[in-house]
């Protein structure tokens, strides 16, 4: 049976004292039923911090991206083993705020969640289209293209990723996509998935787009949807952990 899971995207939000008081919170106020999981993906500098805060309790933490490459003349970038050496679980890769300002292409994204697979993080592999995309009905084409290009170059080990199904019009935008809109994305990457490999059926699918706690519930009822990738209601530790117990 697949579990759920909710994963906080702090994007680039947070300074240490906010950050000392929003972790301690989840900690304390995260009740951790069975199969449930909860994670927090933080800017770099406080991945010291999210460990120094989580360690031994049930609330996982991350990066919010990773660089492809190993190490070397890549100024400015960080490696799968230096998030890694900080206790990270998970590593979001291709977020859409990656790919369009920072020009990540699908080839890029499957390196970099490649790259993490390899490091012992768990990528948590974006996807999602534009509104234009959604207007002009290649919603089904763009996000097959995005799994795709990570499926080709994972293979099996495709099952060892969790996929967030993000549609770009609904990030941060307090548009949601409908629990049928949502559910009908999630069930195309499902059956996508078990086409490259059995056991890849069973991966972890998130929804993403402007969650909160008084639209979890429904979302979460989909077949397919099992968990969700939050933005901005993350960080605030009493809606963050509604939706998480939702
Ligand atoms: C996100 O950035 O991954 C996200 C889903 O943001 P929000 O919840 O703020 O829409």
């Amino acid at each position: 049976m697949r579990g759920k899971l909710v994963v906080g995207n702090w994007k680039m939000n947070g300074g240490l004292r906010q950050n000392d008081a929003l972790l301690a919170e989840l900690r304390v106020g995260w009740t951790a039923p069975p199969m449930r999981g909860l994670a927090v993906c933080v800017s770099y500098p406080y991945l010291w911090q999210a460990q120094a805060a989580l360690s031994g309790s049930a609330i996982a933490w991350g990066a919010q991206n990773v660089s492809e490459h190993a190490g070397g003349a890549y100024t400015g970038e960080v490696s799968v083993a230096m998030v890694a050496e900080f206790g990270c679980r998970y590593a979001i890769v291709g977020h859409s705020e990656r790919r369009a300002w920072y020009g990540e292409s699908d080839g890029v994204v499957a390196a970099k969640a490649t790259a993490a697979l390899a490091a012992g993080l768990t990528p948590i592999v974006c996807v999602g289209e534009t509104l234009a995309e959604r207007e002009a009905g290649t919603t089904e084409a763009v996000v097959l293209r995005q799994l795709d290009a990570v499926a080709a170059k994972l293979g099996e080990r495709i099952g060892a990723v969790v996929i967030a199904y993000e549609p770009v019009w609904a990030i941060g935008t307090g548009r949601t996509a409908s629990p049928a809109e949502a559910q009908t994305v999630h069930r195309l990457l499902r059956k996508r998935l078990s086409r490259v490999d059995a056991a890849a059926a069973d991966v972890l699918l998130l929804y993403g787009g402007s969650v909160k706690a008084d639209n979890a519930k429904a979302l979460f009822a989909g077949a397919d949807i099992d968990g969700a990738l939050v933005g901005g209601a993350s960080l605030k530790a009493d809606e963050f952990l509604a939706i998480a117990h939702a």
